[in-house]
């Protein structure tokens, strides 16, 4: 069962503002999504998350999220901008990047942002790039490769580009250490859309664990894990969400046992999540076009994938629901499209809806992360606003839909909208 936080009535109300397509959020789920991670942690004096900035790029978002105490994971200039303009900076910036450009290191050193390398060579890389003085605090990504399972979106971590090897860890934290780094923080991230507990739990114990033979070896203490982002959400209604308190409980025992236990002193525990902690509380709404029928029934919409491109991607499944539609109202199996002169431009494949007709609402759901992020301008399609339904039930604009200017704003050429 997903529900909506608005009635059908209150969201043609929106609609006449606002044309569909539309990404629109809910401010109070949220925040009381946030409390929930917060709490499940609590245990941990230096918890901290850093909202992976990619999953919903818009400052105002991540303004909503810094009040709730959470930073920003970038890996782009883009996302040091933004966070660096919501007010992270220092360490409420964590940098887990890959195939970095040297200006990027230096824009977040700029902000003080924890750098979190990727690679082994990234060391002299980004020595080079600050003009040989390294950050007195880093972090080193770890692949922990056959060790762990993977999946469809992350792949298995031997196949994975991202992270450093065993072997490299020792190495790179010696070399540190030699160079006068101080801090010191172990992160890896081996997870995407995750919804067993036990994996998340178990990757963390991994890094306690190694954190414990690494120092041991090279002689540092660590200052912080980050065990990355990755904690699923339920896309299919039968699917239950991440219960946090139990992966909270259960990397606490781990901590005591893996960590204290053997002598490594306390230590703050970071997680990057995205996904869970935007994601089912964004809904893409858009109108049906066209209703068609050839070999199969077809319901068009006015968006398309340039506005929630995972079905196309990974043959996600995304909830869709006809808001308003009585719960007897006849129903029909339909391809939901959108107009992109690409086959796969497909929010469903052979749904079970109820009847549809030119002109209603629908809403896909879990839309709130990797959703308007991802959207692209291929065969010309625009990106839509995004809009905030604020807890009094007011809604705001958070991001203005593309005109054909911005379209067009890169080419000098005659006659073309400005
Ligand atoms: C994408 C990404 C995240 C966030 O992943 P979610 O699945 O949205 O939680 C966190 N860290 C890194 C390094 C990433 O690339």
């Amino acid at each position: 069962m997903k529900n909506l936080p608005f009635t059908r009535e209150q969201l043609e109300a929106i609609a006449a503002r606002w044309p569909t397509p539309f990404h629109i959020y809910d401010e109070a789920a949220i925040v009381a999504n946030a409390r929930r991670l917060k709490a499940a942690f609590s245990w941990n004096k230096g918890f901290h998350e850093y909202f992976a900035v990619k999953a919903a790029p818009n400052p105002h978002l991540m303004t909503l999220l810094r009040k709730e105490g959470f930073g920003s994971d970038c890996s782009s200039m883009a996302e040091l901008v933004l966070a660096e303009a919501v007010g992270n900076v220092g360490e409420d910036v964590m940098f887990t990047s890959n195939d970095t450009p040297a200006a990027e290191f230096q824009k977040a050193a700029a902000i003080g942002a924890i750098i979190n390398l990727d690679d082994i060579t990234h060391l002299d890389f980004l020595e080079q790039a600050l003009d040989g003085h390294l950050p007195d605090r880093l972090c080193c990504r770890w692949n922990p490769g056959p060790l762990k399972g993977g999946n469809a979106i992350i792949g298995k971590p031997e196949e994975a580009k991202y992270g450093f090897t065993k072997p490299q860890l020792f190495e790179a934290y010696r070399r540190m250490k030699e160079k006068g780094v101080k801090r010191f923080g172990l992160h890896t991230m081996v997870a995407s859309n995750e919804l067993d507990p036990q994996y998340i739990i178990d990757t963390a114990t991994l890094l306690f664990d190694l954190v414990v033979e690494i120092s041991r070896d090279v002689g540092i203490t660590f200052e912080f894990i980050n065990i990355g982002g990755g904690i699923g959400i339920p896309y299919r209604p039968d699917q239950q969400a991440m219960d946090l308190e139990r992966v909270g409980k259960g990397i606490e025992a781990a901590y005591q046992t893996h960590l204290l236990a053997q002598g490594h002193p306390d230590l703050r525990l970071y997680t990057e999540c995205g996904r869970c902690i935007t994601g089912p509380y964004g809904y893409l709404v858009s109108r049906v076009l066209h209703i068609k029928d050839t070999y199969r029934k077809y319901a068009g919409l006015d968006a398309c994938m340039a506005n929630l491109m995972r079905p196309a991607l990974y043959g996600a499944y995304h909830h869709i629901t006809v808001p308003g539609a009585a719960p007897d109202a006849p129903r029909a199996v339909y391809d939901v499209t959108g107009s992109l002169c690409e086959n796969n431009d497909k929010f469903a494949i052979q749904r079970e809806l109820p009847v549809l007709h030119p002109g209603d609402l629908v809403v896909i759901h879990d839309a709130g992360a990797h959703g308007h992020a991802m959207g692209f301008q291929y065969n010309g399609k625009l990106r839509s606003a995004e809009l905030l339904l604020k807890p009094d039930g007011s809604v705001v604009q958070i991001r203005r839909a593309e005109t054909l200017a911005d379209y067009f704003a890169t080419l000098d050429f005659p006659g073309l909208p400005k």
